[in-house]
This record gives C-alpha cells, sequence and structure tokens, in this order.
C-alpha cells in the first residue's frame, strides 16, 4: 500500500499553529513511508474562501519545508461530487429533506426537554412533500451497521449508528457540505491515512458509512488531542497565531517543526536541525488523549536552543556581511533570533560605545591599553593579554576580565573572550581600550 496523506484546510483564513500541526503530522507520516503528502484545498464556500489564502496556506508550508507532492482544489471536482451524489440518490443513501431550521431546532428542544438524545427524526416514506421548498439532503446511516475502527491515536472505536443524526451532506442551494467531498476526494486520491483533531471524530462515524456506501474501503484514521494555550483552553491568541507573527518574532520554522511535533507525545521535544529525526521517529502510538499545551516561551527556548548548533551555510543568506563563518559560530550561543547577530556586527566591527569605566577599573584599562598594540593578534591575544595585564596590575578573576569585556564589547555578557577577541581587528581593540 502505498501511504498517502493529505492536508486539507478551508482557505477562510491564515493557517495557525494549530492547523500546521496536523499538516505537519500527515507530512512526517508520508514522508516516513517514502509516501505522498497532498494539498487540498476545501473551498467549497466560495463566499467565504479567498485566493489570497491559498496563496498563504502555500508559502506557509514552504516556509515551513513542508513539501507537498500535489494539490487538488475541491471547487474545481464538483462534477465528481454530482455524479456520486446522483449514484446515492439512485441507492437510496441520500434522501431529501425538507424541515426548516427552525422547525429542526424546535425538534431537538422538545427532544432534550425529555431527557431524550436530539438525534434527526427520518419522515416517514409517505410523509407529504410541501410545495415549492428546495430540499436539502441528508446521507441514510445504516442503522444495522454498527461503526467501527481502530484509531492509530485512540485505539478501538465504536459508534451505534441509531445514536446519530443522519448528516447533512448538501444544502437547499445545492452547495456542499464538507463531509460527503472529502470522503469522495479521499477515495479518488488514495488517501491512506487521515490524520486531523479529534474535534472530527464523530464525522468519521458518518464518513465511514460513506466510505462504505460509496464501495470503498475506509482509511487509517488518527484522531489527536486538541492543542491549547498555557491557559488550558483553546485561546484566542492560539487560534490566530500565524506564521507571519511567529517569522517577525524571529522563530526559526524547523523551531516550529520541531516544537509541534513531539507536543503531545511521550517523547522529548529535541533541538533538531533538520526534520528527518522527527520523520524517523513519528509514531502515532505515542500520542496522548490529554490536549496538548502550546507555550509560546517553549517555542522561543527551543528556537534559541537550534540556533546554538545551526550552521553559517544555514543562515548566511540572512546575515550581514559582517557575520562570517567564524563570528557566526562564536556567537550563535547567545542568539536568541538570527536577526540579533546584525547587533553583534558592531561588537566586532564598531560603531562602538562602551560605558564609562568604573574609577576602580582604570589601572586595569590602562595596563590593557598599554599591551594590546604589541601583542600578537593571531595567537590567542585575548590570553596575551590577559597575563599582561594580570603581571601589571595583579588584578583576577572577574576583577580582571569584567572591564576588559565592557571596554571591549560594551557588553556585561557574551561568547567566551577569547573566542571573540581575535575577531575583532587588533586596531579596533586598541582603540576602543585607549578611549576607556
Ligand atoms: N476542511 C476540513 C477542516 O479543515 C478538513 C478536515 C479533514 O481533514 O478531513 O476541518
Amino acid at each position: 500500500m502505498t501511504v498517502t496523506t493529505r492536508f486539507a484546510p478551508s482557505p477562510t483564513g491564515h493557517l495557525h499553529v494549530g492547523n500546521v500541526r496536523t499538516a505537519l503530522h500527515n507530512w512526517l507520516w508520508a514522508r516516513r513511508a517514502g509516501g505522498r503528502f497532498v494539498l487540498r484545498i476545501d473551498d467549497t464556500d466560495r463566499e467565504r474562501s479567498k485566493e489570497e489564502y491559498v496563496e498563504g496556506i502555500r508559502a506557509d508550508l514552504a516556509w515551513l519545508g513542508l513539501d507537498i507532492d500535489g494539490e487538488e482544489r475541491q471547487s474545481a471536482r464538483f462534477a465528481l461530487y454530482e455524479a456520486e451524489f446522483d449514484k446515492l440518490k439512485a441507492a437510496g443513501r441520500v434522501y431529501a429533506c425538507y424541515e426548516t431550521p427552525e422547525e429542526l431546532d424546535i425538534r431537538r428542544k422538545v427532544l432534550l426537554s425529555r431527557g431524550l438524545p436530539p438525534v434527526y427524526e427520518r419522515k416517514p416514506a409517505d410523509a407529504p412533500v410541501p410545495e415549492g421548498v428546495a430540499p436539502h439532503w441528508r446521507f441514510r446511516l445504516d442503522h444495522e451497521a454498527p461503526i467501527e475502527w481502530t484509531d492509530m491515536i485512540r485505539g478501538p472505536q465504536h459508534f451505534e449508528p441509531k445514536t446519530l443524526s443522519d448528516p447533512v451532506v448538501r444544502r437547499a442551494d445545492g452547495s456542499w457540505l464538507y463531509l460527503l467531498p472529502s470522503v469522495i476526494d479521499d477515495i479518488a486520491m488514495g488517501i491512506s491515512h487521515v490524520v486531523r483533531g479529534e474535534d472530527h471524530v464523530s464525522n468519521t462515524a458518518a464518513q465511514i458509512q460513506m466510505f462504505a456506501s460509496l464501495g470503498a474501503k475506509p482509511p487509517e484514521f488518527a484522531h489527536e488531542a486538541l492543542l491549547v494555550g498555557t491557559e488550558g483552553k483553546l485561546s484566542k491568541r492560539l487560534g490566530s497565531l500565524g506564521m507571519a507573527a511567529l517569522r517577525e518574532a524571529g522563530i526559526e520554522p524547523i523551531a516550529l517543526v520541531a516544537l509541534l511535533a513531539r507536543l503531545g507525545t511521550s517523547d522529548p521535544v529535541e533541538p533538531v536541525t533538520s526534520p528527518a529525526p522527527l520523520i524517523e521517529s513519528i509514531d502515532f502510538a505515542r500520542f496522548g488523549r490529554a490536549p496538548a499545551r502550546f507555550d509560546e516561551a517553549e517555542l522561543a527556548l527551543i528556537n534559541q536552543k537550534i540556533l546554538h548548533h545551526t550552521d553559517y551555510a544555514a543562515v548566511a543568506p540572512r546575515l550581514p556581511v559582517a557575520i562570517g563563518e567564524a563570528r557566526w559560530n562564536a556567537i550563535r550561543p547567545n542568539l536568541m533570533t538570527v536577526a540579533e547577530a546584525a547587533d553583534w556586527a558592531a561588537v566586532f566591527d564598531g560603531p562602538l560605545v562602551p560605558p564609562a569605566p568604573e574609577e576602580a577599573d582604570r589601572p586595569v584599562l590602562a595596563a590593557a591599553a598599554a599591551a594590546a598594540p604589541s601583542l600578537d593578534w593571531g595567537a590567542d591575544p585575548w590570553r596575551a593579554l590577559t597575563d599582561a595585564v594580570k603581571a601589571a596590575t595583579g588584578a583576577k578573576g572577574r576583577a580582571l576580565f569584567l572591564p576588559l569585556r565592557r571596554a571591549l564589547t560594551a557588553r556585561d555578557h557574551g561568547p567566551d573572550m577569547a573566542e571573540l577577541l581575535p575577531l575583532i581587528a587588533q586596531g579596533e581593540a586598541v582603540a576602543r581600550l585607549g578611549a576607556a
């Protein structure tokens, strides 16, 4: 069996962290099996679907490195839906309904007030058909066929079809609801695995019968626990946190991928620099049933950890020319984002205005200014500088290192000075020490 998965967003908004997670898991699963990952644009709602969102979805997937093996659009497939619908109609598996939303609502309330489940009640076959009313269409669930599947995350699932309402599949104006076109497409596109949020579990129950009614074997399903914010619920922030905002905050796509691949699983989040280890290790059996908590602070932290061992080649196009490979290697343990590298360009080449030195530090700085011009900059200048200052002043430890670091970098913290100093030109360092 060829593994084929799909990501099926509706282009009615930008992708947010939650749907990117679903896309990622489908992608990882396909890549692990050497299979295919298809982007299916669910644009049956022509009013709300926008081309700019379709473009945004493609761009976000590309940014994340989730390459696709094909793109399909539901709006181009209406003829197929029509043909399959006609077959189901002829077989009596879809039927016309004439209730108004108000009638359905009243009926639901009556059932609830009697303590009964608000399941749609089919009309008798000989019920009168109102005149001049266009019907909407429901799928007739087979009440005699219990619905069962083994979910890759949730384990064995069982539904009694009698407890479910026959789902509406088509509106009176002929437009399609999500359920049936999705099944028709999953069959036509040879989808082997459907990975989606657990809010779709009851849809799956109905869809399993739709697969059977169209003569197809259903795919495997994995319904993942939903993603929640740190406050414990699907926060508004999370629901709207898009890729553009993360990109602006300096989040690397691989950091988001690393976090979302493992969040809610029993595997630790690891600071990977490529998705290869995530592809190799994806396993739905390791996904938990509890909601996965997404924490922006955790994302920032994993981003930082990843930068610490990100190769120069991977970021070079985004660095100022002043930051070459050696400089990148020196500063990367101190970066939260790649953009911060630009702040370090001045530390290397100036202009830099170090803070006015404290009185007590003057002898150290004077000794350093005296020693620096004659040091061999090619051979561990930091060692030579600190040895010379120590010999001249007797200063050691923090009293020796901190004033020098401040005068040379205008910062209290940063990379190891032994690594940093050779990357600052000798003339520049001499000038900084002299100015202090
Ligand atoms: N367009 C549907 C959604 O976004 C797709 C669900 C599915 O994966 O089948 O909810």
